[in-house]
């Protein structure tokens, strides 16, 4: 067996606490991770919808939307990504509110960063297992096989070309591609982007005819498989 060397982990923190924020930012930095910093719910879910983050860390208390909204949203979005939920608020029913919405944890301020950075690396310690499946609306899609398991149990094959382009399109599930930027990130060696249109072509018949959307005026986007 060998070691596979995972790059940092990228963390995703959405904090509007002015001082608290920049500080988990240093502190994570200092663990070696690759943190970004959300200053309220609606940044927090532009990035967590158009990056890949291994863990986040979502204060509950944020202004017009706030951290179990938000990761209520995220949750329905399809976005797995483990979730430990910062709050001010300590009873046990919060913590059993924090922890339905979907939470992997839940830490109450204040803290001390140790136990925090501990926690952490705790809801990191899968991320060697699933580190390589991305979802497709409710579908598991494995890189390693490059397989679909679809919600019916089915599990569908895909050519390495047509796993790279649902890949593409699976890591950015909010975002839409043109056939240029598809041509230019998967087919490099291809001579023109009607090779796009055939690969949708394919996945469609794979996956069904809403696994890849198309999005007027731009190109395409993923969708429900
Ligand atoms: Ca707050």
């Amino acid at each position: 067996m060998t070691d596979t060397v995972l790059p940092p982990a990228r963390v995703l923190v959405v904090e509007d606490d002015r001082e608290l924020g920049p500080l988990l930012l240093r502190l994570f930095r200092s663990a070696g991770y690759e943190p970004d910093l959300a200053p309220d719910g609606q940044a927090g879910l532009h990035l967590a919808l158009t990056h890949r983050y291994d863990v986040m860390i979502l204060d509950r208390g944020l202004p017009a939307i706030d951290g179990l909204d938000l990761l209520g949203r995220l949750r329905r979005s399809g976005v797995t990504v483990p979730a430990l939920v910062l709050t001010a608020l300590g009873t046990v029913s919060d913590r059993v509110t924090g922890l339905d919405s979907g939470a992997e944890d839940y830490v109450v301020k204040p803290f001390e960063v140790e136990e925090l950075l501990a926690r952490v690396r705790v809801l990191l310690r899968t991320r060697v297992a699933t580190a390589e499946r991305l979802t497709v609306g409710g579908a598991a899609f494995d890189l390693i096989t490059r397989t679909v398991t679809r919600s019916d149990g089915a599990v569908v094959a895909l050519s390495g070309r047509e796993s790279d382009l649902l890949r593409l399109l699976a890591r950015h599930p909010a975002r839409a591609f043109t056939r240029e930027e598809i041509v230019a990130r998967v087919f490099p060696d291809a001579s023109g982007v009607a090779l796009v249109d055939t690969y949708v072509h394919y996945l469609r018949r794979k996956l069904g005819a809403t696994a890849v959307a198309t999005v007027r005026g731009v190109g395409y986007r993923l969708g429900r498989a």
